[in-house]
């Protein structure tokens, strides 16, 4: 029976560990895609998108010359619209070999300490540390380490702790094991210290404080936003507007909207309302938007609206499937539709 700390997490990882579709693969191009996804999103959300993702980009040649907003679309809904642009554009970069060190994995853009670690151990086997939320999480309980993880001090002893707890070999299986715990077992309330792996070692289980650690995060202070949208629609179709190609969620496709209530609405998009609709509520970072949308048409003289001839789309509900979109417009029509 397996008595280090590490092989035992090792060997409940094996016994144990989710059957998810980037753990079938050893390819690093895949490797990658999930892990860029993951960022910021769960494992239930992720799995469709990789699985769409990689069955029309199922190399880096294939992504690297396929067309952005294509990209775009496959990642529609998923949010932190910047990942995918860098993907793509880090596809463009690869020529030769997948880069195999944390260094050169770190000189493409969106691959930062943590990704090139995720992808040097996983795909390759390199002794390479990562860090992240449940990492924090355990190596904070199992080894009492009370500081700020958000702080760069706390930053500096959670990565030295990840590499001096890496084992000889298996780097790839030990990081995710790592994970895997976080994310199943020591969860950040009611950990399952009963059926955990490396209870007898944890020395924030023996202090009989695990939810002590790590040092609980400053609160998020949320803003609320009042958004107003319009759904413009002709002979079945509604107008989407395609936002600049600088700023957030640059050269995507949206509702035209505005922050602020229906008087502003009308002013800079040249609309008359005809009814609200159903108001959605979306999160995004720490603003907490409440968007309520418009029927509208447009005037009979020409259009032109205050922000100038933005490009547009007369599209059917069921077209929109396949816009590059983003989750606010994927919600506000969801209630069209239903
Ligand atoms: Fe987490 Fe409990 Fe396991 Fe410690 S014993 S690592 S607190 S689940």
């Amino acid at each position: 029976m397996p008595q280090d700390w590490t092989e035992k997490l090792l060997h409940w990882y094996r016994q144990h560990k989710r059957d998810l579709p980037w753990r079938r693969t050893s390819d690093p191009y895949a490797i990658w895609v999930s892990e860029i996804m993951l960022q910021q999103t769960t494992v239930e959300a992720v799995i469709p998108y990789y699985e769409r993702f990689l069955k029309r980009f199922p190399t880096v040649k294939a992504l690297a010359e396929g067309p952005e907003e294509d990209v775009l679309k496959l990642w529609s809904g998923l949010g932190y619209y910047s990942r995918a642009r860098n993907l793509h554009k880090a596809a463009g970069m690869l020529t030769g070999d997948f880069p195999d060190t944390v260094e050169a994995l770190m000189v493409l853009p969106g691959i930062g300490r943590y990704t090139a670690g995720a992808i040097a151990s996983i795909a390759f086997g390199k002794r390479a540390p990562i860090v992240d939320g449940n990492v924090i999480r355990v190596l904070s309980r199992l080894f009492l380490i009370s500081e700020d993880p958000k702080s760069s001090a706390g930053q500096k002893i959670f990565w030295k702790k990840a590499e001096e707890v890496l084992p000889h070999k298996h780097l790839g299986d030990f990081n995710q094991a790592l994970m895997e715990l976080g994310a199943t077992v020591c969860s950040p309330e009611n950990p399952a210290c009963l059926i955990c792996p490396v209870s007898e070692d944890c020395r924030a289980r023996h202090e009989g404080r695990p939810e002590d650690y790590p040092t609980p995060k400053k609160k998020t202070e949320y803003r609320d936003v009042l958004m107003s949208a319009a759904v413009v629609e002709e002979r079945g179709r509604i107008l989407f507007l395609k936002r600049p190609a600088t700023g957030l969620l640059k050269g995507m496709w949206e509702l035209p909207m505005v922050e602020g209530d229906v008087a502003t609405l009308v002013k800079r998009w040249d609309v008359s309302v005809l009814k609200p609709l159903p108001t959605v509520r979306h999160s995004v970072l720490n603003r907490r938007l409440k968007i309520t949308p418009f029927l509208c048409s447009l005037p009979k003289r020409p259009w032109k609206s205050d922000a100038g001839e933005p490009e547009r789309r007369w599209l059917t509900i069921s077209e929109t499937a396949e816009l590059a979109t983003s989750s606010m417009n994927r919600k506000i029509l969801k209630h069209l539709k239903g």
